[in-house]
């Protein structure tokens, strides 16, 4: 199937592992032209791919690189918005400090990236945002204050902008991954962990990155075109509800 993503300009945010580095890796089979943006360069470097170094959680490093990016690759036909994880931790545990961080990292940086390239995508009549998010938007995961909440900020912004900007061709939609196995996971869980939470998914395993990527080119493509202001579940049948 032609997905028809020959030659479109992609920013791809956190993309030097884990799901980020599959979407972008994702990508360029597609024969897009993924630029990845993340903090680590020595990553970055390893993905082989263009990219440009920020630090999400800061503002006045979006400004640059999106001034970089703009000046280097053009406008891009296609963000894939994502972050770090916020920290984990009951209610009480949470400082102000980290609600401020994942305020600016997950969030703020959505609205800033959007905000600079919203108007000029406008102008291409064809545009396609998806956002990174997690299972927890749909079942809250019970120490993940931080995360059940800013996430679900950013899917009323997605549902919002989706009503707005049809008109011009964009469309806006979140993939919301369940367990995969990414570094992170597999440092955080052992051998034994990873058993017991693969017996309580329908398909008996985590996800591997690039099946969450796979989610997120299909509606970045041509193909997705009907697809607006959604959030799709990939968490192998994890989330009992909503039917
Ligand atoms: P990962 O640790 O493998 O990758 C995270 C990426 O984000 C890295 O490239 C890192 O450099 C980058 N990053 C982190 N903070 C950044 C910052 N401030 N500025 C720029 N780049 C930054 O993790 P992952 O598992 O691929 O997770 C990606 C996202 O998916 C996270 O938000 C995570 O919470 C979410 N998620 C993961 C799972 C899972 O099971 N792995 C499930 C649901 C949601």
């Amino acid at each position: 199937m032609d997905l028809g993503l020959k030659d479109k300009i992609v920013l791809v945010t956190a993309g030097s592992s884990g799901i980020g580095k599959a979407v972008a890796k994702g990508f360029e089979l597609e024969n897009a032209k993924p630029v990845v943006v993340s903090r680590n360069e020595e990553k970055l470097k390893n993905t082989g791919l263009p990219y440009i170094k920020c630090d999400l959680s800061k503002k006045e490093e979006i400004d640059f690189m999106m001034k970089e990016f703009e000046e280097k690759y053009g406008v891009p036909d296609v963000i894939f918005l994502n972050a770090g994880g916020p920290k984990s931790g009951y209610f009480e545990e949470t400082s102000e400090k980290e609600w401020y961080y994942a305020f600016e990292q997950n969030f703020m940086s959505t609205v800033r990236i959007l905000n600079y390239f919203l108007p000029k995508m406008k102008e291409k009549n064809w545009g396609r945002v998806v956002f990174l998010t997690s299972l927890s938007v749909k079942t809250p995961i019970e120490n993940l204050y931080v995360s059940n909440s800013i996430r679900l900020g950013i899917t009323g912004l997605m549902k919002t902008l989706s009503l707005e900007y049809g008109k011009y061709n964009i469309t806006f939609n979140a993939v919301a991954p369940g367990w995969t196995k990414t570094e992170r996971v597999k440092e955080l869980v052992n051998k034994e962990k990873e058993i017991q939470i693969a017996n309580n998914i329908p398909l008996k395993r985590m996800a591997e990155p690039e099946e969450i990527a796979n989610a997120v080119i299909f509606l970045s493509s041509e193909k997705a075109s009907y697809i607006n202001g959604q959030t799709l579940l990939v968490d192998g049948g994890l989330a009992k509800f909503p039917l």
